[in-house]
Formats: structure tokens, C-alpha cells, sequence
């Protein structure tokens, strides 16, 4: 409920200052709740020896968002910061009233404090508070709260914290602001608080019964594991050793964090039960297409066996990877048959020249920063990679240039790549500097997604469908244990930061491995559907 305040009394209300040791609810377990109720278990009782260390990534998130923190805050200048003790948020909170009670412009990192239920004080520490005309309890003015985040778009995680900054900020001046406003990469955005106050109260209902829960030794959340969730998450090598011992169903592609619950409810708790269930009882408790539920039961058979298993006569969708927890809904209708998968159809005859490509890209920079392309020639047996590099941003437009010059050179070979990423960019490029004369179109026509042909053709005993997790289970290994796609973004920062050579080889050698691991799909794929197909009866 909307707390209404009353003004009978214009006096200032200053923050209630506790003597026993309070449980602390913070925006920054606000934001974590939203994602993942386990993650606020971790952090407020996990041990944090087994933690992993930041990645170069998670590093460099964090400065660009400090950076863009800093740029954004400068239209707020003057800012003045309340002084206190680190972490006497007691003592913060009533610095930041003081300022507030005197009127001060704009406060940055404020310490705003409630009372919660019980022993739990809300704690909230909005990046500014604004002062506007209108009267509160502390006189004819009051406060608004801002948050500046480093992404794009308004999520709502981002719009749950801002609303959490203006309920407590309600607590403390007498009223509530008529909007929190998020302050985006690209642009200011009014959270809508008639919207969000309720979903901020019904999330702080449901985070206090988790910590209710762990308080009376319910223990923590079970564990999911969901790549789109868990990947920037420090507890990550934690939760997964506990799904393997498990054995946990979220380790199986298509097993979403929505479908998850009903599986278990209709008693389909592991792998095994799964790899013998019915697809059309699973497809009516779960309200999806049967394809869907054939390919999830081929996965779980692929997974349970240890085996390759060829898709037969089932519509299969991209449910493959557990990291799309919602696009598994969205199915194609592909009819598959012993014989004649439309894979083997036009791909197990390669020409003479086939090429693998791969693009390394800095989202954060709008830049593609290397076109990585792998020729393999059948008729010479050579192998030859080309890495077509901007060694600064300013040479994207030639680095895309020598590629199309490159892929044109080879007018009739097939391009394989990995997702529609490649296929995507080479068409924003060419929309951005011009293709020289290349008809995009046609170049486009010879593309190839083999991720699109893996999951359309077999299931696989992997736990995902991504490139490193199929070319692995294949045998392939690439040379830096520890390289991937953000990794390449921040090699290309040290680059560009250093000038160090070092950087930019080992980019090129990720990539070619990447291009490399694209071959051996594609190689095993041909080979897979060729040895099944030899079989098949006529
Ligand atoms: S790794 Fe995943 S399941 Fe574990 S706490 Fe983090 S987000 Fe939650």
C-alpha cells in the first residue's frame, strides 16, 4: 500500500536511530533478488573463500560504469556528499537528512534509511537526490531520487531499485516524489512508481520470507543454473559444482527456469525420468508445442546415454540453449527424416573452397574490431587464416572493406559462421559504409549458420549448444584455456591502451581457434549425419 503522510504537522521527522544490530535490505540486493533469489542468499550467508575472482570483464563493466557515472553526474554540478564513518550508515543517514533539512541542491550518494518489519531496516543510496519545490517535512521543498545505470535500456531490475530509492526516500521527507528517474546510457527515463510500488512490495514480501526461511534453517534457494543469469555472477563455480553433484535438470538445454517448476510438480525430477517421458503428457502439462517436448526428451535421452542422437521426423526448435531461457517457444517447423536432414542435403558435398568466419566486436564501442576468416582449401589440403584487423576503431571501414574484397575472391564457396551475429553485422556494415559494389544479398545467401544445423539435426550430451561446449565435447581445445568473447574485448582495450602486440596476437589466435572450431563442427556434422545415413534402410 501507498503509505499516505500526513503535513497536520510540519515538522522534520530525522531518521530513527537503532540501538540493536539491524538486518539490512540494500538496492543492491534488490537488484540481485530480481534475478536470482539465491544469489541474496549467497551474499548475505554464502562463504565467500569460494567465490570466484572477477573476471577482466566484470572489471571492465564496472569502470565503464564508474566512468559513465562520473560523465553523467557532471550535469548535476555542483554535488555535495554527506561525511560519515565507512559503513556507519546510522551515521551517513543522518548526515544526508541534515543536508537535506538545510536544502542543499543536490546530494550525491546519500544514505537513505526505514524501518522495515521486525529487525530489517531498508537501506537505499540513490547516485543523486534533486531538491524541488513543494512541501514535505522538511519545509517547502523535497527531494527526488536519481540512479544512473550503463545500460541501454529501462530493465526491470533498474526500475525496482529506483522505486526501492523513492519509498525510502518517502520515509524520510513525508512524501512521495512523482517519479524516480533513471538515468540510461543513452537517455533520462521516469520510472512510473503507480506501476512499480506494487511490485516493489510484493518483491520485498518475497525477499524477506527468503530470508525468514534461511533464518529458520529452510536453507538457501535451490540452484538453477541459467547462463543469461548466472554468467556475471561471482558465485557461479559454486552453484554449478552443486548442480553437477545434482545431476540438476537446469544443466539440460531446453529445461527453462519457467518450465522448470512443472517438471518437477509432475514428478519428472531427473534426467533419467525425463529421457522416458511421454511428449504428449509433457506437452500438456506444460502448455508448449509436443515438438518442443520431443526435442527436450531426445535431449534428455542424448544426455542420459552419453550419445549423439540424429532428430528424426520432429519439428525442432532452438531450445538447445539453456542460456535463451524463453526463446525455446518460438519453434520452427523443420521435418526431419533419417536420410534426408536438410543439413546432409546440401552440406556433406563441400566444394573445393569452403570458409569459416567469425567477427570479434566491442558492443560497449559500436565497433567490429576483426574479421576472422579461415579458407580451407580440399583440393591443396591447405588451411589458411586471414584476420582482417582494425588496429584502431577509425580503420573499422577498412578491416571491412578487405573482408568483402577477401570473401569475394572465393564468389562460389560457402561461408560458414556460428549464430546469426555474423550474418548480422555484415549486413549493418554494409549499411554503414557501403559495399563496393558486393551485392550484400547474394553475399549473404552463401552464409551458413552450423549452430542453426546442429540443433536442427541432433541432440548432443552437452549441457549448452554454444560453440565452446560442442567443439569441446568433439575434442577440439582452444589454445588459451581462458579466452571467449569478453576476454577479446578487454585484450582489445589493453591494446589500444598499451600498444602492446601481445594483445592483438592472442585476439587473432582466439579467433582463428574460433574459426577452427566452427570447421570441426561442420566437419563432425558431415561426418555424424553421412555414418547414420549409410545405415538407414532404402
Ligand atoms: S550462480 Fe546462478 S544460481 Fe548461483 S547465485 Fe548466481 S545467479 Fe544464482
Amino acid at each position: 500500500m501507498w503509505r499516505d503522510f500526513s503535513f497536520s504537522s510540519n515538522e522534520a521527522q530525522p531518521p530513527v536511530i537503532q540501538t540493536e544490530r539491524p538486518s539490512w535490505f540494500t538496492d543492491q540486493m534488490l537488484f540481485h533478488y530480481h534475478r536470482c533469489h539465491r544469489r541474496v542468499y549467497l551474499d548475505s550467508y554464502g562463504d565467500t573463500a569460494v567465490k570466484d575472482p572477477p573476471s577482466d570483464y566484470f572489471v571492465k563493466l564496472r569502470e565503464d560504469s564508474a566512468e559513465h557515472r562520473m560523465a553523467v553526474l557532471e550535469m548535476f554540478k555542483p554535488l555535495k556528499q554527506p561525511i560519515f564513518e565507512k559503513y556507519d550508515w546510522e551515521a551517513g543517514a543522518k548526515a544526508t537528512y541534515a543536508m537535506m533539512a538545510e536544502g542543499i541542491d543536490t546530494i550525491y550518494r546519500g544514505v537513505l534509511l526505514a524501518q522495515g518489519p521486525a529487525n530489517v531496516r531498508y537501506r537505499s543510496e540513490p547516485d543523486v537526490l534533486v531538491k524541488c519545490a513543494g512541501k514535505s517535512w522538511l519545509g517547502d521543498w523535497y527531494y527526488v531520487p536519481y540512479t544512473v545505470k550503463l545500460g541501454k535500456k529501462p530493465k526491470p531490475e533498474y526500475q525496482l531499485v529506483a522505486t526501492f530509492s523513492a519509498y525510502v526516500l518517502a520515509e524520510t521527507q513525508g512524501m512521495w516524489p512523482e517519479v524516480a528517474w533513471l538515468l540510461l546510457k543513452e537517455r533520462q527515463y521516469p520510472v512510473n512508481l503507480q506501476k512499480y510500488v506494487p511490485k516493489l512490495e510484493e518483491a520485498l514480501d518475497n525477499c524477506l520470507n527468503v530470508q525468514n526461511g534461511i533464518l529458520t534453517s529452510a536453507g538457501p534457494p535451490e540452484v538453477f543454473i541459467s547462463r543469461s543469469r548466472c554468467d556475471m555472477c561471482p558465485w557461479l563455480g559454486h552453484c554449478y559444482q552443486e548442480a553437477k553433484t545434482q545431476n540438476h535438470l537446469s544443466l539440460l538445454p531446453g529445461v527453462t527456469k519457467k518450465r522448470y517448476p512443472t517438471l518437477v510438480e509432475i514428478g519428472f525430477k531427473t534426467v533419467e525420468a525425463l529421457a522416458n517421458a511421454h511428449p504428449t503428457q509433457l506437452a500438456n502439462a506444460l502448455d508448449v508445442e509436443q515438438l518442443i517436448t520431443e526435442k527436450m526428451i531426445f535431449q534428455a535421452k542424448a544426455n542420459w546415454t552419453g550419445e549423439a542422437i540424429l532428430l528424426r521426423g520432429e519439428a525442432v526448435d532452438n531450445a538447445a540453449d539453456n542460456a535463451a531461457d524463453n526463446a525455446a517457444d518460438n519453434a520452427a517447423d523443420t521435418e526431419l527424416q533419417i536420410g534426408q536432414s536438410p543439413f546432409s542435403r546440401y552440406h556433406t558435398r563441400h566444394p573445393d573452397i569452403e570458409l569459416y568466419f567469425d567477427i570479434e566486436a566491442a558492443p560497449d564501442k559500436d565497433l567490429v574490431y576483426l574479421h576472422g576468416v579461415l579458407v580451407v582449401n580440399y583440393r591443396t589440403q591447405a588451411e589458411t587464416f586471414h584476420a582482417l584487423v582494425a588496429e584502431s576503431p577509425e580503420a573499422e571501414a577498412t578491416a571491412w572493406f578487405d573482408f568483402l574484397a577477401l570473401v569475394n575472391s572465393y564468389p562460389r564457396s560457402p561461408i560458414y559462421h556460428f549464430c546469426p551475429y555474423e550474418a548480422q553485422t555484415v549486413r549493418r556494415l554494409g549499411e554503414r559504409y557501403g559495399d563496393r559494389g558486393v551485392d550484400i544479398d547474394n553475399l549473404l545467401g552463401r552464409f551458413v549458420d552450423i549452430h542453426k544445423c546442429v540443433v536442427e539435426t541432433v541432440a548432443l550430451p552437452v549441457e549448452s549448444y554454444a560453440l565452446k561446449h560442442l567443439a569441446r565435447w568433439m575434442g577440439f581445445e582452444w589454445r588459451d584455456e581462458d579466452a571467449n568473447g569478453a576476454q577479446s574485448i578487454c585484450w582489445y582495450d589493453d591494446w589500444l591502451r598499451t600498444g602492446d602486440r601481445t594483445y592483438l596476437e592472442t585476439i587473432l589466435r582466439y579467433n582463428e581457434d574460433d574459426c577452427q572450431a566452427t570447421y570441426r563442427v561442420k566437419d563432425w556434422l558431415v561426418k555424424f549425419t553421412q555414418r547414420i545415413e549409410a545405415r538407414a534402410p532404402e
